[in-house]
């Protein structure tokens, strides 16, 4: 009999696990299941996409902004296009004044060995511009080696989950790491990093030394040209009330006009369309050499103090939290690539010997810099003189 009930009883709950498996529920309306398993399925989509084990706010606030950093970053990108050829324009623009406006006044006035100075400066200025400008913007700042395991890592990238070598960085706007990255650049449309560092630093500095030599070189013929347009709006001025006036007589040709700001009987001097342009161009050239000079010269000014203490703008920042909590604790922070003033400036712009002060800085000049980007021993010559200087 016992074992009659409990052959009816195992299948028969066997079956009920099955229905609860399977989700037996009561009865409700087609519509009303079906905007309950919709929620449903959202609700494990939703929780599935969200899922991280790292999760936490940060991760939450980073999620939310992400449209907006895709936005911004898609923006430069494009931009970076723009401001190239915005560069090479407003560039290019200057050049042609200073050959069909300057060149031709500092002709009549100049001594000649003023005119060689000027010729010679000149040249070899726009020559380092261009040379690092060009190299800046197709040089590529150097990438770790993708696949290659046997490289000193201190981390892995999130964005790319590759190894990162010490001063990597991953650039949001160029979607991969770089090495020794010291910012994305807008106006080279690239990043500015280990290989094209130099080249940047290079065409900042030669930029600003051109555009203040414009501007202090053509401070005179900026407040000739100044005053001649001044003079060029009271005329035009002046011949319109002209106008104006024989309108409003009744007698134009009657001798009562005459006296009445007329310059019938002698015309002031009057500016050719050569000379208006001249006069334009040398005031346009004078500004933008000016506001250029100051926005580039500060910020030459800030790379060349982040060159001098051996840090990268990133690294700066970091530097400066890890100072604070080091500062905290009754630490001393010590960066680990500062090897004294001047030797960082011998190692960023690879100068090894005192002919390379001539031939690799005051000259163009494609070498390599030290390293490869991913290991930071100083050259021998620097771990010689700078140990007491090195990082701990
Ligand atoms: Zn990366
Ligand atoms: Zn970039």
């Amino acid at each position: 009999m016992r074992g009659q009930r409990s052959l009816l009883l195992g299948p028969a709950r066997l079956c009920l696990r099955l229905l609860l498996l399977l989700g037996y529920r009561r009865r409700r309306p087609p519509l009303l299941r079906g905007l309950v398993q919709r929620w449903r399925y959202g609700k494990v989509c939703l929780r599935s996409l969200l899922f991280n084990s790292f999760g936490g706010s940060d991760a939450a606030i980073d999620a939310a902004f992400e449209p907006i950093y895709w936005l911004v970053d898609n923006m430069i990108r494009w931009c970076g296009v723009v401001f190239v050829v915005l560069v090479i324009v407003l560039t290019s623009s200057i050049v042609a004044i200073a050959y069909l406006c300057v060149l031709p006044l500092i002709l009549r006035t100049y001594s000649v060995p003023r005119l060689c100075w000027h010729f010679f400066y000149s040249h070899w200025n726009l020559i380092l511009i261009v040379f690092h400008y060009y190299q800046a913007i197709t040089t590529p700042p150097g990438y770790p080696p993708q696949g290659q395991t046997d490289i000193a890592t201190v981390s892995i990238c999130k964005k790319c989950i590759y190894p990162k070598p010490a001063r990597t960085h991953h650039c949001s706007i160029c979607n991969r790491c770089v090495l020794k990255m010291d910012h994305h650049c807008p106006w080279l449309n690239n990043c500015v990093g280990h290989y094209n560092h130099r080249y940047f630093f290079s065409f900042c500095f030669f930029m600003t030394l051109g555009c203040v030599y414009c501007s202090y070189g053509s401070w005179d013929l900026f407040r000739e040209a100044y005053a001649a347009i001044e003079k060029m709006k009271q005329l035009d001025k002046n011949k319109l009330q002209t106008v104006t006036n024989q309108v409003g007589c009744p007698h134009p040709t009657a001798s009562c006009c005459s006296g009445q700001g007329t310059y019938h009987q002698t015309p002031p001097p009057t500016f050719s369309f050569r000379e208006r342009v001249t006069h334009k161009s040398l005031v346009y050239l004078w500004f933008l050499c000016s506001s250029v000079a100051l926005a580039l010269g500060a910020l030459t000014v800030w790379h060349a103090v982040l060159i001098s203490r051996g840090e990268t703008s990133i690294e700066r920042l970091t530097n400066r939290k890890e100072s604070c909590r080091l500062r905290a604790k009754g630490k001393v922070f010590r960066n680990h690539y500062n090897y004294g003033c001047l030797d960082n400036w011998k190692v960023f712009l690879g100068v090894d010997t005192g002919r390379h002060w001539l031939t690799r800085v005051l000259l163009p000049s494609s070498h390599l810099p030290h390293g490869n980007g991913m290991s930071w021993d100083p050259p021998p010559w620097v771990t010689a003189h700078s140990t007491s200087v090195m990082a701990v």
